[in-house]
């Protein structure tokens, strides 16, 4: 149903520096409350889609040459970053990007810039993203530099939060950090997208862990969409075995 779907990439080719071909021709579907796994190796360009979606790549010298890009129904090429965080996009960048010299809790208090609707409301979020990060709440006075990968991980998605999104655009959260923080972090993502309805669309080279969590996957391989299913199918699925979960 057309209704339901939240964001839409038709046949996206993606150059940067005016020759270089990343992006051949990707299409894919985020229907609202999905959890969308974007799968593939280093450099299949996922990291690419997602900036394409949020607008940010023109500061890496990179275009969107062909296609289209629509999130309900309206193109994002029209709208710069902060304009896609009002209509409910957030991107959570690879390798973390918290303000290392705030706290926590300041850091957290800069997800919500673009709110318009006073102290309270941002208190009350504050206290959600505390209820889902009970580990954030510990470390809210703490410098983040000074906290862990997985606190800042989490500290980073915190701070997306705050903008009350969406939809989350989630770079390689597992990057960096031991298996059990990452199921930690996977398993709260689960939890905002059931509890909170936020849509996720996540890049990860875990393959493992994504399709365990997310409910439907593509994989990338060279800038080309190769397969794509239900989460359940891709994790039966022989070559999908073989190549990305390693246990063939
Ligand atoms: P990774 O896990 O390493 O981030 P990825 O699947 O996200 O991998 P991208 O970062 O999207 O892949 O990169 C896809 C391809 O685009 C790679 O070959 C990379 O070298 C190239 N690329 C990325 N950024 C640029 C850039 N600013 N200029 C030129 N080429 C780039």
């Amino acid at each position: 149903d057309a209704q339901d779907t939240l964001l839409e990439v038709k046949n996206i080719e993606v150059i940067y520096n005016h020759v270089i071909l990343v992006l051949k021709g990707v299409s894919l579907t985020v229907p609202k409350g999905g959890i969308i796994a974007l799968l593939g190796g280093n450099g299949a360009g996922k990291t690419t889609t997602l900036k394409a979606i949020s607008n940010l790549l023109h500061s890496e010298r990179g275009e969107v040459t062909k296609g289209s890009i629509l999130y309900r129904n309206r193109p994002v090429a029209d709208l710069n970053p902060s304009e896609l965080v009002k209509t409910g996009v957030i991107q959570v960048m690879e390798g973390r990007h918290c303000f290392e010299h705030l706290t926590i809790e300041e850091n957290l208090l800069t997800g919500a810039y673009t709110r318009r609707d006073g102290a309270a409301r941002v208190q009350e979020d504050l206290d959600m993203v505390y209820t889902y990060f009970p580990r954030l709440k510990e470390r809210r006075r703490s410098q983040a530099g000074y906290t862990s990968g997985g606190e800042q991980q989490m500290c980073a998605i915190g701070r997306a939060l705050m903008s009350r999104p969406e939809t989350i655009l989630l770079d390689e959260p597992s990057m960096g950090l031991a298996p059990q923080l990452v199921e930690e972090i996977f398993q709260i993502v689960r939890d905002l997208n059931e509890k909170e309805g936020v849509s996720f669309l996540l890049a990860e080279q875990n393959t493992n862990v994504a399709l365990k969590y997310a409910h439907y996957g593509y994989i990338l391989e060279s800038g080309r969409v190769v397969m794509d299913g239900p989460a359940a199918d891709l994790r039966e699925n022989p070559d999908v075995k073989e190549f990305y979960l390693g246990m063939s």
